[in-house]
């Protein structure tokens, strides 16, 4: 039997909550991390307005109409990144395989913590118990098989808003063996990674809604629909077959992250938005796992679905947002862009740890060298790109900052 050696670690409405310890008047009301203004995104919605049908990613304007006693507060990311380094310094005194994903975010694996620390359930329900006492802050916890299981399992342990209030979620749910497929089943198939809006709409158009749908069509159905290594992998993880090792630094050989916009992108100044963005996330996780990299690279699908890539080797690695961001912006300026876009990807590669200069400042904290400033790089990078920097104004599949 396969042991449950994968934990998803999830924070609850992470900046919100944040938020809510800094001013407590905020606890209990409906509260948006985000912009108010009309180019304003929403970063993360208490329970209370997720109730009413507020979600990360959606613009300020379109929130304030589904919740008008939405309080908005403006986001604090160095304060969000002291207390993930609090949280990830908590998942590293259980493993060092870690791999975080967001700031409130990361994969453990605990094949090898049992002796010590024992169950995976119990190892759940003791993070959750630690990280509460370090930062006096709640997350759910997803344990599995599979990373894929665990990424579910967590959701299913989270509070969940509704009409008539937020419901308490159980903190932990573990996919235990044997139960994988009925777990996954009901789960609609977009919750798979790997379907986005085009592989949905194929998958629909030969009657798959679920995951249960898709487990059960033949391979050779979803081949046809798909293609041969997507419509291969797609139905392997519908039948719980996800075998992705949790990776922890020193399997990492690039880190990178993209978006698939749910339309596509002709506004040049929403693409930098989205650099900004995706650089945050790319620094953050480069940070929290010691490295840098020398190579900055971009990658941009195009309506046609054909794609480009552009990349540019530095002498030095660099791992703060600034520098990547302003590296990957540089390179964008390159591409003829008229087409539109439909994915945008930015990851770096070439990594090692972080050059000597770097060494001394905090590892998670936020840093500018030429700056001078520690902490101001983020606000630098608003006064560059403009106030749209902290989010883009434009729908997307899926937020990567907070949306659970
Ligand atoms: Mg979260």
């Amino acid at each position: 039997m396969k042991p449950l050696s994968i934990l998803h670690v999830d924070m609850d409405a992470f900046y919100v909550e944040v938020e809510r310890q800094i001013d407590p008047s905020l606890v209990g009301k409906p509260v948006v991390v985000g912009g108010r203004s009309d180019r304003g995104v929403v970063a993360s919605a208490s329970y209370e307005a997720r109730a009413l049908g507020v979600r990360s990613a959606m613009s300020s304007v379109v929130a304030k109409n589904l919740c008008p006693d939405a309080v908005f507060v403006k986001s604090n990311f160095s304060r969000y990144r002291k207390i993930s380094k609090r949280v990830h310094e908590i998942f590293n005194a259980v493993t060092p395989l870690v791999e975080p994903i967001a700031l409130d975010e990361a994969f453990l694996d605990i094949g090898g913590a049992h002796k010590l620390f024992g169950s995976s359930e119990e190892i759940a329900w003791q993070l959750r118990n630690d990280i509460y006492e370090e930062v006096g802050l709640d997350c759910s916890v997803g344990v599995a098989s599979s990373k894929l299981l665990a990424k579910l399992a967590s959701v299913a342990a989270k509070p969940m808003a509704t009409p008539q209030g937020v419901k308490p979620g159980s903190g932990v749910f573990v996919v235990h063996a044997g139960i994988e497929s009925s777990f996954l089943q009901n789960h609609p198939v977009e919750a798979l990674w790997g379907v986005g809006s085009v592989t949905l709409k194929k998958l629909r158009s030969i009657g798959i809604k679920t995951v249960g749908d898709l487990a059960q069509t033949s391979e050779d159905v979803v081949v046809a629909a798909l293609g041969a290594s997507h419509g291969r992998h797609l139905h392997g993880l519908s039948k719980g077959l996800d075998g992705r090792a949790v990776n922890a630094k020193r399997e990492r050989k690039s880190i990178s992250h993209e978006e698939t916009f749910e339309f596509d992108v002709f506004d040049r100044s929403s693409l930098e938005s989205e650099i900004i963005r995706l650089a945050d996330a790319v620094s953050t996780r480069a940070r929290s796992q010691g490295l840098a990299g020398r190579t900055v690279q971009i990658k941009v699908r195009r309506p046609d679905m054909s794609f480009v890539t552009k990349s540019l080797t530095l002498e030095e690695p660099i791992d703060t947002l600034s520098e990547i961001a302003d590296n990957a912006t540089a390179l964008l300026a390159e591409l003829d862009l008229r087409g539109g876009v439909r994915l945008l990807g930015l990851g770096i590669t070439k990594l090692g740890p972080p050059g000597p200069r770097q060494l001394t400042l905090d590892s998670l904290g936020e840093r500018s060298p030429s700056s001078g400033s520690v902490s101001n790089a983020l606000d630098n990078i608003r006064e560059k790109f403009g106030q749209a920097a902290i989010g883009p104004g434009f729908p997307k599949k899926r937020a990567e900052i907070d949306e659970s």
